[in-house]
């Protein structure tokens, strides 16, 4: 029997108030479960709307691991490792890597019996546990996003660009290291730092990961900003064809306002909690459009294109191009505080953080 740690809330709240820390033992798996163990997952900030009752995902609250009251696992997503299989598993062995197949099926947890059609396999050759335990969420939306919203095809390589605000979050980490392999440059927003230097460093930060430009956002709500851009892109000879958008909020507004007639904004978070305003003009005369993008309803259509997409981002990774996240790493020991956890998980939403938290085992 395994012995498993998991973090468990029996109702909606704060991460402080209400997530607890679960023993519970495993038994030898049965029929086509697979008992794994915990490689790598991260702290994304829908884990956390999840937990507070925000998210439209609810999560499933149940009595299956013998909690007090029936309760719902955190975490959507990160790597396993198998440990044992039942008889008549049919696909995974001993010593192979796993993420789920979808999000919601709970991923904080330092073992978990799962069923193999739940899993996917993946090729672990050559990749980390935080590379594979971060694939199917940020960089899948990213890649997504730039692919299906715009017709990339038919423009001339290398003279086009996307704007995107968050982007030193992990979707926009994703964003700029695609955009620049596909020929797409890439004006970058991040919220200034306190201090100037920081900034700098984070600008840097992009720059050095292939972001074409990077500009804060107090720059892109400045009344020079038209001239920014203009400067940018060649008096407007290189168009801005797709805005991808996680703040919302005036800075949604700002970047639509420079974007090409006919061009896309893709919403694909709301961090600023503030609604997107659409200007009339740019939706009559300009004829943008506006969408928006969710990764879990996508991934659960179209489950082949999703992991022939993890596919092509893990290629992408062997071969150097597509770099990791900066993380802050919460080792999940078995006599670790629950205090510890838990703080690390209500941190997630603070802004200004030098990296995503991520559990590994
Ligand atoms: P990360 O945890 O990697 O980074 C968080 C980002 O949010 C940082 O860029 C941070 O900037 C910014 N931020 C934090 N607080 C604020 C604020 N108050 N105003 C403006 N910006 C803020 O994020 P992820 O890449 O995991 O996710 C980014 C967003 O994308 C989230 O909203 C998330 O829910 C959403 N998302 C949506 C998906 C979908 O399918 N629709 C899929 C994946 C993510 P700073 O460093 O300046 O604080």
């Amino acid at each position: 029997y395994t012995q498993a740690k998991v973090l468990v809330y029996p109702k909606y709240g704060e991460p402080k108030d209400v997530l607890q820390l679960h023993k519970h033992s495993i038994g030898p798996p049965s029929g086509s479960q697979v008992n794994l163990r915990l490689l790598a997952c991260p702290l994304n900030p829908a884990d956390i709307n999840q937990i507070q009752g925000v998210y439209p995902a609810k999560p499933t609250f149940t009595n299956i691991l013998g909690t007090a009251d029936p309760s719902a696992i955190g975490g959507n997503e990160g790597a396993f490792e198998v440990l044992s299989t039942g008889p008549q598993v049919q696909n995974l062995k001993k010593g192979d890597w796993v993420i789920m197949k979808r999000t919601g099926q709970g991923t904080w947890r330092t073992h978990a019996q799962l069923e193999e059609g739940q899993l996917i396999k993946v090729d672990k050759q050559g990749l980390t546990p935080l590379q594979v335990g971060t694939v199917s969420v940020n960089p899948v939306t990213a890649y997504r996003m730039i692919k299906d919203f715009c017709d990339w095809d038919w423009m001339r390589s290398g003279e086009e660009w996307l704007i995107q605000n968050g982007a030193n979050s992990g979707v926009g980490r994703a964003a700029i290291q695609l955009a620049r392999l596909w020929g797409i440059k890439t004006l970058n927003v991040i919220r200034q730092r306190e201090n100037p230097e920081e900034t700098e460093a984070l600008k840097k930060d992009l720059l050095d990961l292939g972001a074409t430009a990077v500009v804060t956002e107090a720059e892109l709500l400045s009344k020079e900003f038209r001239g920014i851009v203009k400067q940018l892109t060649n008096d407007g000879k290189q168009p801005i064809r797709l805005a991808l958008n996680c703040v919302g909020g005036e800075n949604a507004s700002a970047m639509a306002k420079v974007l090409a007639p006919d061009s896309h904004l893709v919403t694909y978070g709301a961090m600023s909690r503030k609604p997107v305003a659409l200007p009339s003009g740019l939706l009559i005369f300009k004829n943008l459009v506006f969408d928006g993008f969710w990764v879990s309803k996508w991934g659960d259509k179209n489950s082949q294109a999703k992991e022939a997409t993890i596919r092509d981002i893990f290629e992408l990774t062997r071969a150097g191009k597509f770099k990791d996240i900066p993380v802050q790493e919460v080792k999940w020991t078995y006599d670790k505080e629950p205090k510890e956890l838990v703080e690390a998980v209500q941190d997630t939403l603070s802004g200004f953080r030098s990296g995503k938290t991520i559990f590994v085992y």
